[in-house]
């Protein structure tokens, strides 16, 4: 499963919607964010003020969107959602701004992908919770100053690096959410069979876990596959065996990796002997940016121990030599 793979179908976004938590409580793992989060938001409550603006950063299925709608939802106010790509011009913008109510939350998902100029209008909206809009048109056409109702911007991105500095600056919370470990990610998948009312092994949900790329979303989405197999080659519960047997038929690694970190893998281990190469030599390689590879699929890779990044460049490790079944040969010496 691709990391980036987002719900298409209606029934895909209805699973992800029933499975999403709602509370700061019910929200696992990323506990630093969360516990910085609750005290930002008591603090916000005692004081009736709107929330500082959030930015959330981390690679796709961390959980950026669901805390989004839990903070709104802890502070007792509403959330309007867009995207970057969807505000065309500041007017799109305008439009959603006029429309919040005191402490509301507006959510801009892909905030790395807005415009320059709806960008630059953002910035007083954000800063002193004012815009400027044009009224009438030909020769009375005049821009007049209004007053927004205080608010709370929280902006999500995959790509932090590609935000502007003054955007950047204008977010007085900033976190990083860092995939989750394997037993966090079974306590996910527990959850969730819990609330689709599945039967599920411990081993199992391990298991699920384990091949999940650290990543909520696709955990999820891997058990809403597993859960096919066993109802329709099983007796209807998941356990290891069936959950094993569907994994294999999914064709799904052993440690959830995509066609794409085992591209950079076998691209460094074939064309640059197992490194160190630039980073920019591997996404031409690849055929992918430098900065998506740098923000979205290096850190898992890191993480998992299969590449290292040297002064010199980045670097594959044994394991991922044994992994793709080639031999190392400066090991062996041949
Ligand atoms: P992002 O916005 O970062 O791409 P989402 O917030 O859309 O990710 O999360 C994808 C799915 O993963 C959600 O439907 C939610 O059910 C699940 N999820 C994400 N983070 C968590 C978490 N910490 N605990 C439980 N489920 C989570």
């Amino acid at each position: 499963l691709d990391p980036n793979y987002e719900p298409s179908g209606n029934a895909e976004k209805d699973f992800e919607r029933v499975l999403r938590p709602i509370t700061l409580e019910d929200f696992a793992g990323q506990r630093v964010v969360t516990d910085n989060l609750r005290v930002f938001v008591e603090a916000t409550l005692q004081r009736e003020e709107a929330l500082d603006h959030v930015l959330l950063h981390g690679p796709p299925g961390l959980g950026k969107t669901t805390l989004a709608n839990i903070i709104a939802n802890e502070l007792n106010v509403s959330i309007r959602i867009t995207s970057g790509p969807v505000l065309e011009k500041p007017a799109d913008l305008a439009g959603l701004l006029t429309n919040l109510d005191e402490g509301d939350v507006l959510f801009i998902d892909e905030i790395h992908r807005l415009s320059p100029v709806v960008e630059e209008y953002l910035y007083s909206a954000m800063e002193d919770y004012k815009i400027d809009i044009l009224i009438d048109s030909g020769p009375n056409a005049r821009t007049v100053q209004i007053k927004l109702n205080p608010f709370t911007l929280i902006g999500a991105t995959t790509r932090a690096g590609l935000l502007t500095a003054p955007l950047r600056a204008r977010f007085g919370i900033n976190s990083r959410l860092e995939y989750y470990d394997k037993e966090l990610l079974s306590t996910i998948v527990k959850r969730s069979s819990q609330i689709l009312n599945i039967s599920i092994t411990d081993e199992a949900a391990i298991e699920i876990a384990g091949r999940s790329r650290g990543t909520p979303r696709i955990v999820n989405a891997l058990l809403r596959r597993v859960r096919d197999f066993a109802q329709i080659k099983g007796n209807g519960k998941i356990d290891l065996n069936i959950t094993n047997v569907a994994l294999s038929a999914l064709n799904v690694d052993q440690y959830g990796l995509d066609e794409m970190d085992n591209r950079i893998l076998s691209n460094i281990i074939d064309k640059f002997k197992g490194g160190p190469v630039g980073l920019s030599t591997i996404a031409t390689a690849v055929g992918e940016q430098a900065g998506t590879i740098e923000e979205v699929y290096e850190p898992f890779l890191i993480k998992e121990g299969f590449i290292m990044r040297t002064p010199r460049g980045r670097e594959v490790t044994e394991k991922a030599y044994k992994h793709l079944g080639r031999i190392n040969h400066r090991n062996t010496g041949t």
